[in-house]
């Protein structure tokens, strides 16, 4: 099924982010996670692609072809466009269609000063384009409330991203972001800009202090008082930490949800207790919020 028919049903889509495990070990290490997961019912999974640095390119194939084909979840398979060929997206394109999974992220990939691009493509709009017109996939894109690292401003990100979906992005998923008041600020503007289409809100719960260094380096997002006030308080105590990260990502998606948010993406790093935790305290309102549409 085509994620972007999710949202033609549903008021609010619910999807979970996962990674493949790392090169070292089998892809079988996930499948308790999976299993997890499954269990918790989300409209579908994502599976990330060489995120971190890893060409291991083929177990993004392997584990969306699991979501799919043994759990019967649908998948979306993130697929980065830097650094590659058109003939090597056409293969894994065609590999991901011999195992049924029909949707597809099209990114860009990372690049930095060190990292020249040796490939056929710049910008994520081409593997849009490329995707288009090959026909048979339903389109995801990555957005940024904040505006991507490398824009010079909000407003000049917002134009680009006008561009990506008039080449045929079907839906988007953002970035992660802390503070909902920019997500709606983002949500205006491109709204005003003319892009309609669903935009699910990216959401990490925090559980350890390594990942909200991580994140400052790789995204630049802002960090509101609040937010820094519980993790100072509790950076010492991981259980506590864990429990604060969990309470706050469910009062934003709670805010998200009541706002009229049409989706929330969550970026579960792998771990089922924190999927289980966010799922359960928002089950009734996702149901309550469904059935609304359905009447
Ligand atoms: P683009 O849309 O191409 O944008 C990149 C930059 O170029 C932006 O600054 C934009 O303003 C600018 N730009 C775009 N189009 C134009 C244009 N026509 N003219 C001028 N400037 C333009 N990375 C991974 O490696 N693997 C993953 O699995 C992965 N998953 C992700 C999932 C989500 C939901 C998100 C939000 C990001 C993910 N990323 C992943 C990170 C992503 O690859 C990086 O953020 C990357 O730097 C940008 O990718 P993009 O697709 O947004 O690029």
């Amino acid at each position: 099924m085509y994620i972007k028919d999710f949202f033609n049903t549903k008021n609010v889509v619910f999807s979970f982010e996962i990674f493949p495990p790392k090169s070292t070990s089998s892809v079988n290490t996930i499948y308790s996670t999976l299993e997890a997961l499954g269990d918790l019912k989300p409209d579908y999974i994502s599976v990330t692609y060489g995120a971190g640095g890893s060409l291991i390119d083929n177990r993004t194939k392997e584990l969306s072809s699991l979501v799919k084909n043994k759990y019967n979840i649908e998948a979306l398979a993130h697929l980065t466009c830097i650094n590659s060929t058109k003939a090597h997206i056409e293969n894994i394109l065609n590999d991901l269609k011999e195992c049924n999974v029909e949707n597809v992220l099209a990114l860009r990939g990372d690049i930095s000063d060190q990292v020249q691009n040796i490939g056929e493509y710049n910008y994520a709009y081409e593997l849009v384009e490329h995707i288009k017109d090959r026909k048979g996939f339903c389109i995801g894109a990555a957005c940024y409330p904040e505006g991507h690292i490398q824009c010079e401003n909000l407003s000049k990100d917002i134009d680009a991203l006008k561009y990506k979906v008039d080449c045929g992005a079907d839906f988007l998923i953002s970035q992660l972001f802390f503070d909902n008041s920019l997500f709606y600020n983002f949500l205006n503007k491109a709204n005003q800009r003319g892009i309609a289409v669903p935009v699910q809100a990216g959401i990490m719960p925090i559980t350890n202090k390594k990942q909200i260094e991580k994140i400052i380096s790789l995204c630049g997002v802002e960090l509101p008082k609040k937010f820094i006030k519980i993790m100072n308080k509790y950076e010492n105590n991981p259980e506590a930490l864990r429990d604060a990260g969990i309470a706050y990502a469910i009062e934003q998606i709670v805010d998200l949800i009541s706002t009229g948010v049409r989706g929330i993406h969550l970026y579960t790093m792998n771990n089922p207790y924190v999927a289980r935790k966010i799922t359960e305290s928002i089950s009734t309102i996702l149901n309550c919020v469904n059935s609304e549409k359905s009447v």
